[in-house]
């Protein structure tokens, strides 16, 4: 008799986003995070449909890290009845905070405007609102990373560093079967690049018996760091000398922060021109840039040196916040600029009017730092279209586009199969998770070529008894 079931509910299937990995032992009943699906309208319905599973009967969330697509569903989890514990660092607990405030408020916002539907019907009351999201925040159950917890019996777990946002962890999970034996699944969450700015490197793990492991880039190399700077100095400098704007669509938590700490390094060093601005036109990234400075004892070396010979990484000449709205429409003027605003897929949010202003010059530039999921504004734009509707506008793209993978905040392939080579004892599967189907099936080859390990994709509901 088989008994430690594993369940993918979510960024499964081909689909990245809406994490959400369903363990059933004699002893617990848990998953690994619950997030939101994101993207394509298709993919925003699986929201809406009952949980797989009795969110009462479910013991704990092992939550990875803070990002919209792992905790996004929490709310809609408390509100259906889950009463057991949140795993998770502080760092986590306090991002998820303001992740799931926002995502709450633009979940309102589309039951409003009667974008919400259920079976084909538009939802007239929002499914969750700001009490359930107080409700997740008592559910919070704060560990540190490194310490081994005999959590109850059967269940043991350690959180690792993931390197990909502050807080993020890897999952180790020591599970015992109805026969008594123990098997250990890890969990990738989100992982890292290696030399990421401010937050640390992800840890290597070296012994497990199944692994699930992300694939967002695991069919893609990053440009390196170095070319992404020369890169984005190029366009720095470019708008110095047209007078020009580049907007940056930022994602609120860590993409932002390393961009700032990026620039607080250029700026000081004198390397661009000194009479660019630089606006944060986001009031989400500016309240994840207080929680950054609140776990400062997350950062790397460089980070800390930095601070400990008195720079403030997240402050430098030319910089500014914006406040209000009527300043964000005052930027409509902007020139020598670079304005960072949210959502970082465009998908809603200030950095739309600043689209609107912008796109049509080709003097001005738009720089993505960060993946893009199909179906959004975003991406349409970084796949090359010429002419895309924003509030009811046409609005051409005639700017710049560009891309800057080396400020991305997950693994490419290579740090995937580095992170995966540091297995000693080799797993017997590797399930391949958040990635869409060319990178995950890319990965998948990669894996069995050079480590011969067993490989599976799982589609969105399916379950595996593991052993
Ligand atoms: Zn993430
Ligand atoms: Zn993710």
């Amino acid at each position: 008799m088989s008994s430690i079931k594993l369940r993918f509910l979510g960024a499964a299937g081909g689909i990245v986003t809406g994490s959400c990995h369903y363990i059933d032992t004699p002893y617990i009943k848990a998953v690994v995070d619950c997030g939101m699906f994101q993207g394509e309208r298709k993919n925003e319905a699986l929201n809406w449909r009952n949980f797989d599973f009795d969110p009462a009967k479910l013991d704990v969330v092992f939550l990875t890290h803070a990002h919209l697509d792992h905790v996004g569903r929490l709310p809609l989890l408390v509100k259906h009845g889950f009463k057991g514990k949140i795993i998770a660092t502080d760092a986590t607990r306090d991002l998820a905070y303001i992740v799931m405030q926002d995502a709450t408020k633009l979940h309102m916002e589309a039951v409003e405007r009667g974008r919400v539907t259920v079976n084909g019907q538009p939802v007239s009351m929002p499914l969750w609102d700001q009490s359930d999201v107080e409700a997740v925040m008592r559910r919070f159950q704060i560990y540190d990373y490194g310490e081994k917890v005999d959590l109850k019996k059967g269940v043991t777990f350690r959180m690792r560093e993931a390197g990909h946002i502050l807080g993020s962890v890897s999952f180790e999970l020591w599970l015992q079967n109805a026969a008594g034996r123990t098997r250990k699944l890890v969990f990738s969450g989100d992982l890292g690049q290696t030399g990421a700015r401010i937050i640390r490197d992800p840890d290597f793990i070296r012994e497990a018996d199944y692994v699930i492991v992300e694939s967002t880039y695991g069919g893609r190399y990053h440009k390196d760091k170095s070319s992404t700077i020369l890169e984005f100095l190029s366009i720095l400098d470019d708008i110095a000398r047209d007078n020009s704007v580049a907007v940056i669509p930022t994602f609120a938590v860590e993409r932002t922060q390393e961009i700032l700490y990026e620039l607080n390094l250029l700026v000081e060093k004198n390397v661009v021109d000194p009479g660019l601005k630089f606006y944060l036109d986001s009031p989400m990234a500016s309240k994840a840039t207080m929680i950054f400075e609140r776990y400062r004892k997350y950062y790397d070396q460089d980070a800390l040196d930095l601070i400990r010979a008195g720079d403030d990484i997240f402050k430098f000449r030319g910089f500014e916040i914006i406040e209000n709205v009527k300043q964000s429409k005052q930027l409509a003027y902007a020139k020598k600029a670079v304005i960072m605003a949210g959502s970082g897929m465009c998908t809603g949010g200030r950095v739309l009017h600043h689209l609107i202003n912008f796109l049509p010059d080709s003097k001005n530039h738009l720089v993505f730092v960060g993946f893009q999921v199909p179906g959004t504004l975003g991406r349409r734009i970084l796949d090359g279209a010429k002419k895309v509707r924003i509030y009811g506008k046409t609005v051409e793209v005639k700017a710049q586009v560009h891309s800057l993978g080396g400020f991305s905040a997950h693994a490419d392939q290579g740090d995937l199969m580095y992170w995966l080579r540091n297995f000693g004892h080799y797993p017997r599967e590797v399930f391949i998770v958040h990635g869409d189907n060319d990178n995950r099936i890319a990965l998948k080859i990669k894996i069995e070529n050079e480590l011969q390990l067993s490989t599976n994709l799982p589609e969105l509901g399916q379950e595996y008894e593991l052993d």
